[in-house]
């Protein structure tokens, strides 16, 4: 079974419907090459949302429409997916622990690696401003963290996976413009690193992304920089 190595995403013809007769997605043709840096925006119900579905496997695409690094999606053996898939949700789910539980998530991971997922997602600057930095407890839910802090938070968990292919969805929906800066930033230091496709309502938040995908009822609308569009 294929392997991702590279996190090259191609995504040729792709139609997709939850239900018979109601596309939801219609001829999706997409290349990404390793380490790009793809937004998506898109009103509500375009369908941004179903792009990194079908992405993550959470619904089967058509045989073949989407290839990683030349291997089928439905080709790859699960334990390289998971280890080499790493997923922002819009509503991050803490755990009643510490924050670095939360970031490790039951992985066997050494301090040294979670830091540094902290310090690549810009976590580490208010974590270690906690009474007791990374053993903190954040409480339940997270009710220690803001909103933009659990979005951080939640950047670090899916760092410390070390995956080659990053998927935020809405990730700085909720969040002030400070923290959303802090997320453009450690978004454009991850380029060349990790193949992210993060999902923005504001154009801003993905000012700095080698190409930005409008998605209108299904279908791309517009390709091209922040600076073409
Ligand atoms: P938003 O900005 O509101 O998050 P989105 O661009 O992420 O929107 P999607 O969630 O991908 O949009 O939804 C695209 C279309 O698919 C919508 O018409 C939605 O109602 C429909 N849809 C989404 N999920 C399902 C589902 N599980 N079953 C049936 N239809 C769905
Ligand atoms: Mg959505």
């Amino acid at each position: 079974q294929g392997r991702i190595t590279h996190g090259a995403i191609a995504i040729e013809h792709l139609d997709f419907a939850y239900l018979p007769g109601r596309p939801v997605l219609h001829d999706i043709r997409l290349h990404m090459a390793p380490g790009s840096f793809h937004g998506i925006v898109g009103h509500t119900g375009s369908g941004k949302s179903t792009l990194l579905s079908l992405l993550l496997r959470f619904y089967p695409a058509p045989p073949g429409a989407i290839r990683i690094d030349g291997v089928p999606l439905e080709g790859i053996a699960e334990e390289s997916f998971r280890a080499s898939m790493g997923l922002v949700p819009q509503d991050p789910f803490l755990l009643a622990a510490s924050a670095r539980e939360n970031i490790a998530l039951g992985r066997a991971l050494s301090d040294e690696q979670v830091e540094a997922a902290a310090r690549a997602a810009h976590a580490h600057g208010f974590i270690t401003a906690l009474e007791n930095g990374y053993d903190t407890f954040l409480g339940e839910g997270g009710a220690r963290l803001s909103t933009g802090q659990k979005q951080l938070l939640a950047i670090a968990r899916a760092l410390a996976g070390s995956p080659r292919i990053l998927l935020l969805d809405e990730a700085t929906a909720h969040i002030d413009s400070e923290t959303e800066q802090v997320v453009q930033q450690a978004l454009a230091e991850l380029r060349g690193r990790v193949t992210i496709v993060a999902i923005a309502h504001r154009l801003s938040t993905v000012r700095d992304a080698d190409r930005i995908v409008v998605l209108n009822h299904g279908r791309i609308a517009e390709l091209g920089t922040h600076g073409e569009l």
